[in-house]
């Protein structure tokens, strides 16, 4: 049951007459109270997409967000006056935080920074109201930052190129996959491309998955020389998929699945079934892979979380030769 979060008489739907003026609303959850503020700001002004609907998507989706944010560092990436405003990308988390604030000191390149961890719907607020629309994740858990739990393949599609080439792409590399006996998850990014996680849980380090995940996009290049690349070169994925395996490193962070994007509709990264991608690789339309906040909070009400066994499905990758 998603709504469980939620008290009964809370809701941050916005009435026309409310979009006028910017409200301040106090918001209590979990014995926590917060002092939410400009909820009337348009967030995304080709959709009229709201502050208040960006927090009421985050509220509506925390019972299947959470059990991704938990236990990982957290990468904020606010937009405080829309998505057509500036933003920044904020590692260390602000230092006005609530002291209930769970927060992890990670040893970066130069200094120490001191993530924020989300634990709750409380914390997920408190970030959302700073106008995080995007919430990024590290691969590995505060606990055990050398150890990812997951692999990943970011699609990334250069022009003319897009999520339908990005299709064609995915099921290649599930066939390599399938070979192993390995499951993969994907997602779409909510923004070009897509995400394709394939679940570890067993011991493994970044060098394991990053040369991996290499050895794959090298091997999928090869045999598909007119529609992959491996090379991170701009100029080399003109009309191409890049097979970005190199996001599999301690320092980098990817869009947390069930995140908002930033993009002129308020799509989200939501995970999808390989029998979706392929009815929209039959039908040539990847219009039905566009899902907005209120789409997949049906679909989560619906199905639950895809993404469940990112969790806890334990698979080994065999050894490389
Ligand atoms: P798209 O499908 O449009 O490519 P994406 O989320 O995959 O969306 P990428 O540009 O491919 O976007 O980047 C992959 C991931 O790398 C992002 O999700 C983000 O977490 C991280 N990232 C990208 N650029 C930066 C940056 N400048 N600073 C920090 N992290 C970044
Ligand atoms: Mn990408």
């Amino acid at each position: 049951m998603i709504y469980r979060f939620i008290s009964h008489n809370y809701s941050f739907k916005l009435r026309e007459e409310d979009r006028q003026v910017p409200k301040e609303q106090a918001f209590t959850v979990g014995g926590k109270t917060l002092q939410l503020s400009n909820l009337a700001k348009i967030y995304y002004p080709e959709s009229g997409f709201t502050k208040g609907h960006m927090i009421d998507y985050y509220v509506k989706i925390s019972e299947v967000l959470l059990p991704h944010l938990k236990d990982r560092a957290l990468t904020l990436k606010r937009y405080p006056d829309g998505v057509e405003a500036p933003f920044f990308y904020e590692k260390e988390c602000p230092s006005h935080h609530p002291e209930w604030m769970e927060t992890v000191t990670v040893p970066g390149r130069h200094n120490d920074v001191n993530h924020c961890v989300i634990t709750d719907v409380a914390g997920l607020v408190w970030v959302a109201n700073l106008g995080s629309i995007e919430l990024h994740t590290s691969l590995s858990r505060v606990g055990d930052r050398a150890s990812p739990t997951m692999m990943v393949f970011d699609l990334d599609p250069g022009a003319p190129a897009g999520l339908l080439q990005c299709l064609e792409v995915a099921f290649k590399l599930k066939e390599v996959f399938d070979q192993f006996g390995l499951e993969v998850f994907p997602k779409v990014s909510g923004g070009k491309g897509l995400h394709l996680y394939v679940p570890l849980n067993t011991p493994a380090s970044y060098d394991d998955t990053k040369a991996f995940a290499h050895a794959v996009a090298q091997l999928l290049e090869k045999t598909n020389k007119d529609l992959v690349t491996s090379t991170m070169r701009k100029d080399a994925r003109v009309g191409k998929i890049l097979v970005d395996w190199s996001q599999n490193d301690e320092h980098k962070t990817t869009v947390c699945v069930y995140s908002l994007r930033a993009r002129p509709r308020p799509t989200v990264s939501a995970p999808v079934t390989w029998d979706e991608l392929k009815r929209a690789r039959k039908k040539g339309s990847v219009v039905s892979l566009l899902l907005e906040g209120d789409t997949v909070v049906k679909r989560v009400e619906k199905s639950g979380d895809l993404f469940a066994a990112l969790s806890t499905l334990e698979q080994t990758l065999p050894k490389l030769h």
